[in-house]
């Protein structure tokens, strides 16, 4: 896709440092958890990356996307957390992907498929701590009288932190807990797999505890704090932000006072001033119903300026813009020169940096420096 009109430019060497300071912090290995596109940062050059950097694993959701990977070169053990009932099981065994075990009726699927391939599946046992979301809990104590665990190869047992940004909340210990338990279960039925995992970016940042045999690193790696609220930015956490979203403006122009702006009349101008039209919408990712936010040109912040269309939004320049249509602008940045951050946009739709880096559309090329 042509790069004429706006782009998300992705640091790779900023995915690197990431990487490093996560393994310098854990001593642990890392799996990077590349699912969502690689939190819309780009499947195979940031898996790539990260591997390069030091990852040892990758950690996806899908089956599709741990195949992608595979039908990419890539070698390095990967596990897959949401084989769902009907997932292409047979094909993850025969490329060598562990596959999440979360129920029973999905560790009778593997292993028939794999029983059909006369090969072992490698798996990971999921089992639910606290969150209720993924993973054993009523199903557990019937599923470890199974006779046939045997007849696959458990690599790991893992779980998933509920409130891993809040550092102080007893939950974790409680998570942490039940965790121990659960892997003494197991053993007492004659299986330690060889990994224990637990930990996120933010339980990997700050519970030592937590890190176990693996950390699995999502958000940390592309340079995003887990939670600025109780985390701080990622400057406070020495993270360095990956991705960029620019965009050429598509026209400039001065309006009167008192002028409307956008669907809705939702914004009247309050001052003759110049107007820019960016050429991303809410079907490239920008949120909406985002309010305190806009684009940075000419070391300045430009607000945006009434609602969010498909296909564009508006800014207010101010009346002494300077700035031409066709000239780039930043939307969201590292922030270290004043750009709004992935960050300001999920403050201002209250959401998470998270949902602002992944929603970014493919009709936006990603751009790799
Ligand atoms: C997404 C995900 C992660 C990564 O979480 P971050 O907060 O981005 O580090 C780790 N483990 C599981 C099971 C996940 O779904």
């Amino acid at each position: 896709m042509s790069a004429y009109r706006a782009r998300a430019v992705v640091d790779l060497a900023a995915i690197t440092a990431n990487i490093k300071l996560i393994q310098s912090t854990c001593s642990v290995p890392v799996m990077a958890v590349v699912k969502a596109d690689a939190y819309g940062h780009g499947l195979i050059p940031v898996a790539k990356a990260a591997i390069s950097a030091g990852a040892t694993w990758l950690g996806v959701a899908l089956p599709e996307e741990a195949l992608a990977l595979r039908k990419a070169g890539i070698t390095a053990p990967i596990l897959a957390w949401l084989a769902s009932p009907g997932a292409p099981l047979s094909e993850l065994i025969a490329h060598d992907i562990d596959i999440a075990i979360p129920s029973i009726a999905i560790f009778s699927e593997v292993l028939a498929a794999a029983n059909a391939l006369k090969k072992k599946a490698r798996i990971h046992i999921e089992v639910d701590t606290g969150m209720s979301r993924g993973g054993f809990r009523d199903e557990w104590s019937t599923f470890l009288e199974r006779s046939d665990l045997t007849e696959v190869e458990v690599i790991g047992i893992f779980s998933h932190f509920a409130r891993a940004d809040e550092a102080d909340s007893d939950f974790n210990l409680q998570q942490k807990m039940r965790f121990a338990e659960m892997v003494k279960e197991l053993g007492a039925c004659g299986i330690s797999p060889q990994i224990q995992h637990l930990a996120n970016s933010a339980a990997a940042l700050q519970d030592q505890a937590a890190r176990m045999g693996m950390v699995r690193i999502g958000i940390a790696m592309y340079g995003l704090s887990p939670d600025y609220e109780h985390m701080g930015s990622s400057k406070s956490l020495n993270l360095q932000p990956a991705m960029c979203l620019e965009a050429r403006l598509h026209l400039v122009k001065e309006v009167e006072a008192g002028s409307s702006v956008g669907y809705g009349s939702s914004a009247q101008t309050t001052r003759k001033t110049k107007l820019g039209v960016v050429p991303l919408g809410y079907a490239d990712g920008i949120p909406r119903m985002a309010k305190n936010a806009g684009i940075f040109v000419d070391g300045e912040r430009a607000p945006l300026i009434g609602r969010v269309s498909m296909d564009q939004f508006v800014v207010d320049l101010g009346p002494d813009a300077t700035v031409k249509g066709g000239e780039w602008v930043c939307v969201f940045g590292s922030g270290d020169s004043g750009e709004y951050t992935a960050d300001d946009w999920a403050a201002a739709v209250s959401s998470i940096n998270y949902e602002i880096v992944t929603r970014i559309g493919p009709r936006v090329p990603r751009i790799y420096k």
